[in-house]
């Protein structure tokens, strides 16, 4: 049977750099398309030297950034060719797209859809003036809504929607900062969605909100807060018929996404464009965050990774445990990492309310969820200390 082939690619443009993001990206023009698509076609070539498309099938296409709404109609064309002559595609191809909610014409849409792209992620982040604004973005709530239902109407089968909280907008109070996330949820839930990713804002090295932050500007709101509208958020999704199937994503039912399953069951997965992360099964690689770099390495035959990891044994358990634990079908209670001290804290969690036990499983409750990082070290810690001694291991 053919192998499933789990394909990222970066299109790393932006019409302005959000002051929270630390993803690689830069401005938009035609020159930078160029080199961008010339690069693309020269990576999907050394992969194809490397015999990486053979005995395959592209069972998933993911197109992030930066903004891949932002590719004129020729670079779409041009990278859709390249993209999906690399292997045959499974007959249940998902092909995800991002989009920045301003660039949601018919036009465009038309012409994603016809060419095969069936899921749609929607940028949106916010329904409120106030939040937007102090996220920098571009678009406004109506242009926001707007979007989600011209992706619907256009007949894209799945349609995510990203939104971000934890936010402490200058000036407003918590009772404001509870009625501006619940609205923005009611209004998620109202509009034709089949899947929300949730991200609490995270305030990363090096970007404009980081400096705010050292400056002393509080950015994101109390645990308490954190907390709640985390809750509120799980609340308002069952209301709708959603699943909780990971700790960020939820999904009407037969909706969730592949490609995102890909990473959190550690399949392989092959990332293309700069800064774009790679796994084959035991190694990790990332692509230099720079379009020049990695288009001239490309060109000149160098190396455009930035850096080759090959995981450990340990390293590789306890991704798999990080990942297992992230989904709502946990991690298999005897795991090669519960065997020695952990399993007492594993038990521990269990009693705390954080994990519960089911079919020779550990799975998140919604607070362990909640407060997955702490547990995972926890857990990280007692299993790290002990993993040479643990027996059946690798
Ligand atoms: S649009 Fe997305 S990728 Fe671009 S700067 Fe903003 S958050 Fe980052």
């Amino acid at each position: 049977m053919a192998r499933p082939l789990h394909v990222y690619v970066h299109v790393p443009f932006c019409a302005r750099k959000c002051p929270y993001c630390h993803f690689y990206n830069l401005g938009h023009d035609d020159g930078r398309e160029a080199v961008w698509l010339d690069g693309l076609a020269r990576e999907i070539a050394l992969h194809r030297e490397a015999e990486a498309f053979d005995g395959a099938r592209l069972a998933t296409l993911y197109w992030g950034g930066g903004t891949p709404s932002l590719l004129g109609p020729e670079a779409f064309e041009r990278a859709a060719d390249l993209l999906l002559g690399i292997a045959p595609r499974s007959h249940r191809l998902e092909w995800t797209l991002e989009l920045n909610p301003g660039d949601a014409t018919r036009d465009r849409l038309r012409v994603w859809r016809d060419r095969g792209v069936n899921r749609i992620s929607v940028g949106a982040q916010s329904f409120d003036a106030a939040r937007l604004e102090f996220l920098g973005r571009t678009h406004g709530p109506e242009t926001a809504r707007e979007a989600v239902c011209a992706v619907a109407d256009a007949g894209f089968e799945e349609v995510s929607l990203d939104l971000i909280f934890d936010l402490e907008v200058p000036g407003v109070s918590p009772a404001w900062r509870r009625r501006t996330w619940a609205r923005d949820l009611a209004i998620a839930f109202s509009l034709p969605i089949t899947h929300l990713s949730l991200y609490g804002l995270t305030i990363e090295s090096g970007t404009a909100f980081d400096a705010r932050a050292r400056a002393g500007e509080r950015l994101t709101a109390s645990d308490a807060a954190y907390a709640a509208e985390y809750h509120a958020t799980c609340r308002a999704a069952r209301r709708a018929g959603f699943e909780h199937y990971e700790v960020s994503s939820f999904a009407k039912p037969g909706h969730r996404a592949r490609h995102n399953a890909a990473y959190w069951t550690g399949a392989p997965y092959l990332g293309l464009g700069p800064a774009a992360h790679s796994f084959d099964g035991v190694r990790r690689w990332a692509n230099v965050s720079s379009l020049t770099c990695w288009a001239e390495a490309l060109a000149t035959g160098g190396d455009p990774r930035a850096f080759v990891e090959l995981l450990t044994p340990l390293q590789r358990e306890l991704e798999t445990l990080y990942l297992g634990l992230r989904r709502v079908e946990g991690i298999e209670s005897d795991h090669v990492l519960l065997g020695g001290p952990a399993e007492a804290v594993a038990r521990a969690l269990v009693r705390e309310g954080m994990l519960v036990e089911r079919d020779a499983r550990l799975a998140c409750t919604e607070r362990g969820f909640l407060l997955l990082d702490g547990m995972l070290e926890r857990i990280a810690d007692a299993a790290s200390a002990s993993f040479d001694k643990v027996p059946g291991r690798p």
